[in-house]
């Protein structure tokens, strides 16, 4: 439909969709006044998967179920997704700041011959044109912009936009449309997978524990663990640590590593390196533990605790736990 606002489906490659497509669904029909539709593409759909796109509010799942679009290969999704799309021609296309998504939309975007906002944090209509707010040099600035023509394409930031409420009874039409599939250049060789922590994802989790240097060696790292777990946060780390060895580069928060956003970002042993800030100074609440009370992370601090990480991160764990007992 010519007014729709099209959300790419991020799944757990095991038929559900991850949650930040609430985020994606509830912005996408908040802009567009309940247009929002989902598009799903993937090998293995589930009911219930479907049935959570529509209980988010996408009033239309384009499902394209394939075993071909498995695994994730830009260059076949591209083509199946370009093809609907020219038909359909939808108003927006919306997509969750992820590895995939990322590289889908902008693929998409270059097919379809139109602009890409990445990374935005806001949208706004005025009069009949999409306005898109996106943090630009390493977030110390903050641009408006526009598109010259439809689709409107854009990627969200997680853990930035108001997630939709799951209604239940809510339904979506499931469309089925075939996906004309292009022969690959592309040879699937072998998946591995992560080995899990059995944390959150760091770019999913609502709390996240960052150590940097001064945690002053990989095996530190299991107090931050420790009170990951209490809390349920994920952990992350500077790129100090990951060039270090101490961490895998999928955990480094920054410029060059993940950006994050979650409720609450606390940093232990991180200075505060504006490349590391570029990744997570749109969290909500920021917390710096830090022996120095120069350290840059303290001007953008909500608050800060001017002490050795290794005494504080113990007795924070305790008192979580306290309390969380109650
Ligand atoms: C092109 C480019 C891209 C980059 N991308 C990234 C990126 O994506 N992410 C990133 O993080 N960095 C990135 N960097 C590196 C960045 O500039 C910093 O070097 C890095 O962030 C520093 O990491 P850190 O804060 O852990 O270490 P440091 O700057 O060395 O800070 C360690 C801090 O720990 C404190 N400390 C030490 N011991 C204790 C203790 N016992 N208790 C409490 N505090 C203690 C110290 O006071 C110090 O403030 C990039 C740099 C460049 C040039």
């Amino acid at each position: 439909m010519a007014n729709a606002f099209w959300c790419i489906v991020e799944d757990d490659r095991r038929g559900a969709p991850k949650k930040v497509m609430a985020e994606v669904i509830g912005e996408a029909a908040r802009v567009s006044s309940g247009q929002a539709e989902a598009v799903w593409l993937t090998d293995t759909a589930t009911e219930a998967g479907l049935t959570q796109l529509a209980e988010w509010g996408a009033t239309k799942v384009w499902l394209l179920e394939n075993a071909a679009l498995a695994p994730y290969r830009g260059e076949i999704w591209v083509g199946a997704a370009a093809e609907l799309a020219a038909k359909e021609r939808p108003k927006a296309i919306f997509a969750p700041v992820t590895s995939r998504a990322r590289e889908f939309v902008a693929r998409l975007a270059a097919r379809l011959g139109v602009g890409l906002a990445a990374d935005c944090v806001a949208f706004a209509m005025e009069g009949d044109r999409l306005v898109a707010t996106r943090p630009v040099y390493a977030g110390k600035l903050l641009a408006k912009v526009t598109w010259a023509k439809t689709p409107w394409v854009a990627t969200l930031r997680p853990n930035v936009f108001r997630p939709a409420e799951a209604r239940p009874g809510r339904t979506a039409t499931v469309e089925r449309p075939t996906a004309a599939t292009a022969a690959a250049q592309m040879r699937f060789v072998e998946r591995r997978e992560e080995v899990s922590t059995g944390l959150p994802e760091l770019t999913e989790a609502e709390i996240v524990l960052s150590g940097g240097r001064g945690m002053k060696g990989p095996e530190h790292y299991v107090i931050l663990e420790d009170m990951a777990r209490v809390i349920g946060a994920a952990v992350g780390a500077s790129r100090a640590a990951v060039d270090a060895g101490w961490r895998p580069h999928r955990f480094q928060i920054g410029q060059t590593g993940r950006t994050i956003s979650p409720k609450l970002y606390m940093g232990f042993g991180v200075s505060g390196a504006i490349q590391h800030l570029a990744g997570m100074r749109t969290s909500k609440v920021i917390v710096a533990v830090n022996k120095d009370a120069e350290a840059p992370i303290f001007k953008i601090a909500d608050y800060g605790i001017v002490a050795d990480l290794f005494e504080v991160v113990p007795e924070l764990t305790k008192e979580f736990k306290k309390l969380l007992e109650k």
